[in-house]
């Protein structure tokens, strides 16, 4: 088995074996760029370590050869006295895991090759010394576990002694004898002298990067990234180039535009007689990369041209790492850059007009998760805002207001009309009223699956986890984090994008492509380059897509708001929502009437109020769909509560007064109290226990259409039938449905059409049977998944589900994106045999995955005819539906 690729071997689509920095190595190094020679170690033998706990057969045989090709290359041997080939070993797994696995510069070197390397470099013993103190740190470190500070001790007390702080004021003598007592550290540590073998230094250091795969910290971030435990890394060894040989060398990173915004430019910094890692140390300020063009303008010009060929070749942003030995230019790493939301479709809209991509290319490159980050309102941060610290940015959004301890005080300052943000080091489902109370929720532990974390993505709320600087003390109502201590009502602002932790009320500005959806920013004519592409790249999707793209919306404002964003129709209007607030009593009233003389006469109040709604609805989506769904109230939000009435009473018969009236509510109440409201008289069961309820619907709907058609409107409503399981429940409705129609609609020239939810199981296995009675489904996944799983769709979020998501049990929560495999299956089932007993039959999907970017491609994939989701969801399921068409 092959195990070792020397870099011409490789290419960069070869990332599962040589990770990302191999892969790419490899390809700048077929394209012809000045890469320093050396091989790289699959992720297999990194694999086959980790699962054997040894080196697999013949990797030692494999990485001799290479080794000695790459000696005969440099002409010269690793570790020789005289003129050593020094290497560095180079952690690289297939993802980018920044700064968690390990890194050893200067293997090679030992007590005989400083020499040596002094003499290659001119004489240069204090860059000789200075390697081999470095050498001895991060093997040390790395390799053997030696605490890191003892090392930072030891070199402190010879600045201190010296009376500086600049490394670069120790000479050759000071660091021969810091050597000599990095030496000592290490035996004390290890029981062992610093190995002088050099092929032992780099066998030790090339396990070390094995390991380093299950390191603490690695773990954890895969976790919190979502990267497979079991990828492994790969391992480069690299001839070493040196960046700190004197005045015409350094090190430095670009970027080939920038990463923030997606501006054309030189981005990158430049720090001259320097190794990488003191770049990244911050041990020293650099300077902007344009300064090299004084310092070095030879190496400056080929370094610009081969940021250009980079982009030209991958066509899409590339960072780099390079180093300059000497006035000779080395690339030490390139790979497509990290970006921000706004850059990711700025650069795509760029690329298009370099002809580097075309418009379904740049389709691929945004995704709907980044157009939803670019909708939210922004914190407008000026040189003032310095954040304090940076957690996860766990639930997107900008949120400010004062800081609250408990969940109590959060719901008591909430009632005053404050915004709070709920500061805990981690939140339970104790803390569930407080952070529905809250504006944002900003916690010490945890990452983005902890339980503050998932309760918040599903409540829409800002937050930030993990923010590991903040000292949280509930107790004395205060947080420290670092010189700072905030108090009880003191004024925060947290960002749940970035993590980042402001003092203070940030000002927050409204989103310019929300702007631009509104219809408030000409695409035209603007000069804001982020609009532009948006509307560019949306265009385009929209023209690709085959899923067409509804809302759910129950009043006209949401309605107009969905169209403006690019709504085709409402997908479900929630009837039961138009009869909060006031009409509550309406409603509570029609379903504990106990004649029929109280019932018509609640029922005759509702309907002109349900017709005034439908007309507004239907003016709103003049000429589209609208599908109105029958009263689906969950009983228990409708009444009043139980044990509330019960003590009402009580204390009034104690009191002597009358209480008939209210003695027969809770008697009502009472008889119909159910332990499991969510599974019990809902929906159609309602609808066919009341009698006259469905019939007052269909009837306002019918009439509302007649009146905005004879006022010169197109009305196109669509009645749907909820919580259906048997073709039975759907007849029965339907028949006396059509009756109602007919009478209303006469000669109007109005089409209603008649369908179900699916989103009882039962309803997606009886599919075949239901069409017959349906014109259209629309599958409601919220009641699917509950149904499917059995999961209180009330409770799991904030009980368990933290749990479960720890444990990988699920990636993210079903109810936030489809379960392909489960309720998913359901879903094709009732799809396959719908439109088998019924060709043309209408499919759509109204649950909140309707607006989820993976639950899109896949209800795409089963052939649907639309999604629906809230207004703000439109434009990501509409940029989704497109991607999955290309
Ligand atoms: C559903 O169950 O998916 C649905 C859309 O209905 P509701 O959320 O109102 O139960
Ligand atoms: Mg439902």
């Amino acid at each position: 088995r092959k195990y070792v690729y020397d870099f011409a071997e490789g290419n960069k689509d070869l990332k599962d074996l040589l990770g990302g920095k191999g892969a790419n190595l490899a390809e700048m190094t077929n394209l012809g760029l000045p890469v320093p020679p050396g091989f790289t170690i699959t992720t297999e033998a990194c694999k086959a370590y980790l699962t054997t706990g040894r080196e697999p057969d013949g990797l030692a045989a494999q990485i001799e050869a290479h080794l000695e090709s790459l000696e005969r290359e440099m002409g010269r041997r690793l570790g020789d006295p005289d003129d050593p080939l020094l290497v560095s070993v180079r952690s690289g797994a297939k993802f980018s895991m920044p700064g968690m696995m390990e890194t050893v510069l200067n293997v090679g070197l030992n007590d005989r090759s400083v020499v040596g390397l002094s003499a290659q470099a001119g004489r240069n013993d204090r860059f000789a010394w200075d390697s081999y103190r470095r050498l001895i740190q991060m093997f040390g470190k790395t390799v053997c576990e030696v605490p890191g500070e003892e090392f930072e001790h030891a070199l402190d007390e010879i600045k201190r002694a010296k009376g500086t702080h600049d490394d670069l004021d120790l000479d050759a003598d000071d660091l021969r004898g810091l050597v000599g007592a990095y030496k000592k550290i290490f035996a004390k540590h290890t029981g062992r002298e610093f190995p002088q073998e050099p092929r032992e230094q780099l066998d030790l250091a090339i396990r070390a990067v094995f390991d380093s795969w299950n390191a603490e910290r690695a773990v954890l971030y895969r976790r919190q990234e979502r990267i497979p435990a079991d990828l492994g890394t790969a391992v480069n060894v690299v001839a070493m180039v040196f960046g700190n040989l004197g005045p015409d060398s350094g090190t430095g990173v670009a970027f080939t535009r920038d990463p923030g915004s997606g501006a054309q430019g030189i981005y990158g910094d430049y720090l001259a007689n320097a190794q990488g890692e003191d770049v990244v140390a911050g041990i020293r300020n650099t300077v902007p990369l344009q300064e090299l063009e004084q310092l070095d303008k030879t190496s400056y010009d080929q370094l610009l041209g081969i940021m250009a060929r980079l982009e030209e070749h991958y066509k899409d942003l590339c960072d780099i790492e390079f180093t300059i030995e000497r006035g000779k230019l080395w690339m030490l790493q390139t790979r497509v850059g990290k970006r921000t939301a706004a850059a990711a479709f700025v650069i795509a809209g760029q690329l298009v007009d370099e002809g580097l991509i075309d418009l379904d290319e740049a389709l691929h490159r945004v995704n709907g998760a980044q157009l939803a980050q670019l909708m939210f309102p922004r914190f407008q941060l000026d040189h003032e805002f310095e954040a304090v610290a940076k957690g996860i940015g766990a639930s997107p959004g900008a949120a400010s207001g004062k800081v609250v301890f408990t969940s109590a005080r959060a719901v008591e300052l909430a009632a005053e009309g404050e915004a709070v943000i709920l500061v805990r080091r981690e939140t339970n489902p104790d803390d569930l009223n407080g952070m529905i109370a809250a504006r944002g929720i900003l916690t010490s532990r945890g990452g983005k699956t902890s339980h503050a974390a998932v309760v918040a993505r599903g409540m829409g709320k800002t937050c930030v986890s993990g923010a590991d600087e903040l000292d949280v003390n509930v107790p004395a109502k205060r947080f420290t984090v670092g010189d700072h201590v905030v108090n009880e009502g003191d004024v925060v602002s947290i960002d749940g994008t970035t993590g980042k932790v402001y003092l203070g009320e940030v000002p927050v500005m409204p989103s310019e492509v929300v702007q631009y959806f509104e219809g408030e920013l000409d695409p035209e004519t603007t000069d804001d380059a982020l609009v532009r592409a948006v509307h560019r790249i949306m265009t385009h999707a929209d023209a690709a897509r085959r899923l067409r793209v509804r809302t759910n919306a129950d009043t006209g404002a949401d309605a107009a708001r969905a169209r403006r964003f690019g709504a085709e129709g409402i997908g479900l209007c929630r009837t039961e929502h138009m009869f909060l607030g006031d009409r509550r009593e309406l409603v509570e009233r029609l379903i504990l009437a106990s004649g029929e003389r109280e019932r018509e006469d609640a029922l005759a109040a509702l309907l002109p109020l349900q017709r005034a709604d439908f007309v507004e609805i239907f003016r709103e989506m003049d000429g589209l769909p609208v599908t109105v769904r029958l009263i689906d109230p969950p009983l228990h939000e409708f009444l009043p509560p139980l044990e509330q009435l019960a003590v009402n009473v009580a204390v009034a018969q104690e009191r002597g007064e009358d209480v008939a009236k209210e003695e027969a509510l809770l008697a009502a109440v009472r008889r119909m109290h159910e332990e499991n409201p969510m599974l019990g008289l809902r929906g159609v069961r309602l609808g066919l226990v009341i009698p006259g309820l469905f019939a007052m619907q269909v009837r306002a709907i019918a009439e509302a259409a007649v009146a905005v058609v004879r006022d010169g409107g197109t009305a196109c409503p669509e009645i749907m039938v909820p919580l259906v399981g048997a073709v039975q429940e759907l007849e029965t409705v339907r028949a006396e449905a059509e009756r109602i129609i007919a009478e209303v609609v006469g000669d109007s020239g109005v089409e209603v059409l008649i369908g179900t939810m699916i989103e009882v199981p039962r309803a997606a296995l009886t599919a075949g049977q239901i069409a017959e009675a349906a014109e259209f489904f629309s599958f409601g996944t919220n009641d699917l998944t509950q149904m499917g799983w059995g999961f209180s769709r009330d409770d799991v979020e904030g009980a368990f589900f933290w749990r479960y998501l720890e444990l990988g049990i699920f990636g993210i929560s079903p109810f936030e994106s489809i379960d392909t495999d489960g309720v998913g299956r359901l879903i094709r089932i009732a799809a396959e045999e719908g439109r088998a007993a019924r060709p043309g039959l209408k499919l759509g999907v109204c649950g909140e995955h309707g607006g989820d970017p993976d639950s899109v491609h896949f209800f795409h994939s089963v052939g649907l005819d639309y999604v629906s989701c809230s207004p703000f969801r439109v434009p990501v399921a509409r940029l989704e539906a497109g991607r999955a068409s290309i």
